[in-house]
Formats: structure tokens, sequence, C-alpha cells
């Protein structure tokens, strides 16, 4: 490829709502640009790199034996209505109606549809089993799209669909996309760990997220260094002792029971609001003197994994105490409680924040606790009027770094996480709903047992950036970048030798196969290693009239900062 021919184009600024790494990056690497809200034109830059995710994963799906189809993106709402997810999936599942007023949805996934075919195609167990999927466009009204393609509204997906005759069957049908999956994510050449996600309702431990290891990860993961054992956050709260937790359905405001005391009060706004999607929690304990006087109160701050906004999170407003503190930013946050990079919550700060004189404690009735946002709250504590239970945070469930691994081999850490993959055993879930039947060997209509397998293929490049980039740009794994060695010559316009070699070497490269760019542009040679290291090329060769003088080129690395000597006649073993 020649890069005259190509579409380089780059930015030297990134977009102002841009707030990762990633996406600044790819914006500015020229990789995505943005149409509307979560909603990207893929560039020539970075279609190439989704294009090399898909041709793994394709190549990987194929491998364990699954079977491409494409479904389509606009599919009729009746279908949907079959499983009830018309009207369950809420906000997030986009509805259209087409001129005769029909309802439609844009797939945000795609279990219906393929249900629909199984239940018609698929008619003995003769055929089973079967695993169909395809890469193709989603859509999902995400409540806050954001990161460039790591949320964004339309994406692509790998999503993938077994059918077994029985349970047995689907379990081998799970472990062996649990394997494609984890040779999938070798392959691109990220720290990735899988981990232990919740299935819901169906129960059992057949749910697993491929989670690549990013600080701004929207996920917490829980992991034991000593042991195999990993989980996402609600995992392995699902698993700590405490309280079980009020559904997210349940009634949001209340008010305590009289005689409650404070310390309940608040364990109770706390687990109501851990259940929900909340942005930031406060609670407050009283503060005794010796005699047991109350003399004030300690508030504590609990940031919360999800869509936290951490520009709302006005202490002292939410507490109802004049004296508050404002912060612009999550950094900021961190640094003020002395919490490390990659904390993440429902953990919770266990730090005091402040302590409030004592002549406040008689007008602290009638507190908020729990969320930061309207309906969220737990109404009406009333602080200072009860004493205190001492311990109020172990009340609560949630899991702390440090704590005991549930399989009792050594100590939790927990860091951030971005799901880029899940697999699911789905049971007879959809079958059932859709009525999706085969004949069995016993010559019986019988229920199908799914698995759905997904994967966020452009989620993937974003996810590569967050953990592979430097103050110049993108490091790309070799796996997935746009181009894997790009040629540099300098001075090409002038020097007929540079500009032979330089074409003689791009020729003989993409006849040995090797994805190389020619950077044929005419640029100045800090602009255009500028360039290319912000694109995140990984290899690069510099081609001058002074090196071809001594026959030499010169090689080097993205991660690099030196270049090598290479004799231009060993360049191709070199490489090799
Ligand atoms: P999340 O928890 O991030 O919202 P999800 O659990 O809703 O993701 P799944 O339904 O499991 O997503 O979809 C399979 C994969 O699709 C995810 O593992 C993720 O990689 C990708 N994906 C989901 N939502 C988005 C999105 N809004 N933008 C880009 N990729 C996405
Ligand atoms: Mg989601
Ligand atoms: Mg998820
Ligand atoms: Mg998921």
């Amino acid at each position: 490829m020649k890069a005259s021919q190509f579409f380089v184009s780059t930015y030297k600024e990134a977009p102002a709502d841009a707030e990762v790494i990633s996406h600044k990056l790819m914006v500015r690497a020229g990789m995505i640009r943005r149409l509307n809200a979560g909603i990207y034109s893929y560039m020539p830059m970075g279609l190439r790199v989704i294009q090399k995710v898909q041709a793994i994963v394709r190549e990987e799906m194929n491998q364990a034996g699954a079977v491409e189809l494409t479904m389509p993106v606009v599919q009729p709402g009746e279908l949907w209505q079959e499983t009830g997810r018309f009207d369950k999936m809420g906000p997030e599942l986009l509805r259209v109606q087409d001129r005769h007023g029909r309802d439609f949805v844009i797939q945000p996934t795609s279990e219906e549809v393929v249900t629909d075919i199984a239940r018609s195609e698929l008619r003995s167990y003769k055929q089973l089993p079967k695993n169909l999927y395809q890469i193709q466009t989603k859509f999902r009204d995400e409540r806050r799209p954001r990161f460039g393609l790591m949320r964004g509204r339309e994406f692509i997906m790998k999503d993938a669909y077994s059918f077994d005759k029985d349970k047995d069957s689907a379990q081998i049908s799970y472990q062996t996309m649990r394997q494609a999956y984890r040779n999938i994510f070798d392959r691109f050449g990220l720290r990735y760990r899988a981990v232990a996600a919740d299935s819901g309702a169906i129960g059992g431990d057949l749910s697993e997220e491929f989670q690549v290891i990013a600080s701004t990860g929207e996920d917490a993961i829980v992991y034991c260094p000593q042991s195999e054992y990993a989980a996402n956050i609600e995992k392995a709260e699902a698993l700590a002792p405490g309280q079980p937790r009020p559904a997210a359905s349940q009634p949001l405001v209340k008010t305590p029971t009289p005689g409650q005391s404070t310390c309940a009060q608040v364990a109770e706004g706390l687990s109501i609001a851990l259940a929900t999607t909340v942005k930031s929690l406060v609670l407050a304990t009283d503060v005794q003197d010796e005699q047991g006087n109350i003399t004030g109160s300690t508030v504590w701050l609990l940031l919360v994994r999800g869509d936290h906004d951490m520009n709302e999170v006005k202490v002292g407003k939410i507490a109802g105490l004049d004296k508050g503190y404002r912060f612009a930013s999550e950094a900021e946050i961190l640094e003020h409680f002395g919490a490390k990079p990659g904390y993440l919550g429902p953990v919770g700060l266990r730090k005091p924040l402040k302590i409030v004189a004592d002549r406040d404690v008689a007008v602290m009735a009638d507190w908020v606790c729990g969320a930061n946002e309207v309906d969220f709250h737990y109404t009406g504590v009333n602080w200072g009027r009860d004493l205190p239970e001492p311990d109020v945070v172990a009340d609560i469930r949630n899991v702390v770094a440090g704590d005991l691994s549930p399989d009792g081999q050594g100590t939790l850490e927990i860091e951030r996480g971005i799901e880029v993959g899940h697999v699911f055993y789905l049971g007879t879930k959809y079958s059932a709903a859709m009525n999706a039947t085969f004949l069995a060997e016993n010559g019986r209509p019988t229920l199908f047992e799914m698995g759905c397998y997904g994967i966020g293929i452009t989620r993937l490049p974003a996810a590569a950036i967050e953990q592979n980039h430097d103050e110049r740009g993108i490091i790309w794994p070799d796996a997935i970048a746009p181009f894997t060695l790009v040629l540099c010559p300098i001075g090409m316009d002038r020097s007929p030798a540079v500009r032979e070699a330089a074409e003689k070497l791009h020729d003989a490269l993409l006849a040995k196969g090797v994805d190389v760019i020619l950077d044929d542009r005419g640029e100045r040679p800090g602009a255009m290693f500028a360039d290319w290291e912000l694109i995140g090329i990984p290899h690069r060769l510099v081609i001058s009239d002074r090196g071809l003088k001594e026959n030499q080129l010169e090689y080097q690395h993205r991660t690099q900062t030196e270049a090598v000597k290479v004799a231009a006649d060993d360049v191709l073993a070199f490489l090799a």
C-alpha cells in the first residue's frame, strides 16, 4: 500500500468530548470519525484494525466448529414480543416503525431471530449440535454512550448461538466456546482475564466475561493471585456474606422504621443504592466523645461502579452540610482520599471524610442517604438521634481488596477491566419462550438447550489502546495493527536512489505477504515519523541516501527509542 493512495489524516488535538486515551488517539490517528453520540464512521485506517480483529475471530470460530451466517439488522417487533423483550428491554432497544405502522427493532443482539431460524431449520437431533454466528452491526441506545468505540450506540459484535439436544451437550458447546475465546484473546496479544460473571436466573457458573485489564475500564474485577479465582464484582458480591440485596425493582425511596438505629438506616440505604446504577454514595456515622455524647458525624463517601459522573459529587449538598467538597474529576477524588489509581467501588473508601462540628448535630434530622441521584435515596435518616453501632461498613455486603478469596487460597485483589467478550449458557430461556423444538431420539418434540457468545469487535481496538500506548501515540500489537510495517523514505522526491530502493523494497515485502505501507507523501521526516508513531505502526524502516551509501537501512520498533542499522540485503530475513 502506498500512503499517497491511502487515507491518512492525523490531528494534533483530541476532541473536547474525549475522556479516555483510546478515544483521543483513535480520533487523532484518523481511525474513527464521530457522526453522532456513540455513532462513528470507521475510517480506512481504523477499518483495517477492525478487519484484522474480525479475521482472527472468524478463523477461531470456524476452527471451533461454528458456522457463519448474517441475520437482519432490522427485525420485526412481533418476534421480540414472543420473548417479551420488546417491552422488557426498555430504552436501550431502538424501536422503529415502517410505513404501515408496524414495529421493528434494530438488533442489539439476535437471540429471537436465530431461535426462529433454529425452530424451522433444525428439526432433528441428528442436526445437533449447531453453533451459528454472525459478525454484524448492533445498536443499543446506551444511556451514556462514551469513550469512543468503547461504549458506542452503533457497534460491531460477533454474536454466536449454540443449539444442543440436552444439558450435557450444551456444556460441551459452552466449554468449546470458552476455549475458542481463550485462543482468540491470546492471539490479540493483550493482557486479559476470564472472570466468572452472573448467569442471572439460570444459576450455575456458566457465564464468563473476558476482561482486558485497563485502569480506565468500567468494570471491576476481583481475583486471587494465589489461585485461579477471578470474578466480576457483581458475581464476587453475590458470593460474599451479608444481607441479601433488594432487587433493583423494589421501591427506592424509603423512610426508616421508627426506632431503627442510624447504622441500620445507613446500611439499608446503601444496600438499596448498591442494587441500582448509582453515581456515588454518601453515608455518615455519629462521632461520640468518651462520655458517649454525640459530637459530630463522620461522613463517608463511596464511589460506585457504573456510570458515575464525578463532576456531580457534591458531598456537602447531599449530606445536608453547608461545608462540602467539590471535585472536578475522579482522579482528584482518588487523590484527595489517598486511594490507589485503579481503585473501584462499590468497595468504598474506608476513610473518614469529614467530622462535623457538634452544633450541626442538632439539625441533622431528615438526611438523605443512598445514591447521588434522584429517587435513589433513602430519605428521612435522622442522625444523632440513635446511638450508632460499631462497624457500619461491615454490615454492608461488599468485597474489598485483602478479603479472603472464596476458594480460601489467598486474598483478593481488585482491578479494572474492559469487557470485550462474554460467554453465557442460556438453557431453554429462549427456546421455551418461542416454542423452539426439535425431534429428539425418542421421537418427542424437545426444547433446544442454548448458549450465546459475544465479542465486542469494535470495542476491542479501544481496549487494546488503553493497554498499549505512550505519549507519542498508539502501540498496536502486530496482530491487529492497521499495517505491520511502515517504510519511511527520506527525501524521496529529490533522490531517485531512495525512491527506487523504497519502491523495490515495498514490492518485495508485499510479495512476501508483509502488510506494509510506503509513505510516499513527501512529508518531512519529523512529521512523517510523528504520524506513524501516533497511528501506532509497530515496525518502521527508514531509507535514506546516507544509509544507502553504506548499503544500510534503519529499523526501529515502536516501543524502542533508538534505531538499529540493518544491511539492506538482509532486510527481508531480518523482518522474518
Ligand atoms: P456492557 O456491560 O459493557 O454494557 P454487555 O454486558 O451489555 O456490555 P453483552 O450483551 O454481553 O454486553 O454483549 C457482548 C459484547 O459486546 C460485550 O462483551 C462487549 O464487548 C460488546 N459491547 C456491548 N455493548 C457495547 C457497546 N455499547 N459498545 C461497544 N461494544 C459493546
Ligand atoms: Mg450493556
Ligand atoms: Mg456487561
Ligand atoms: Mg455482557
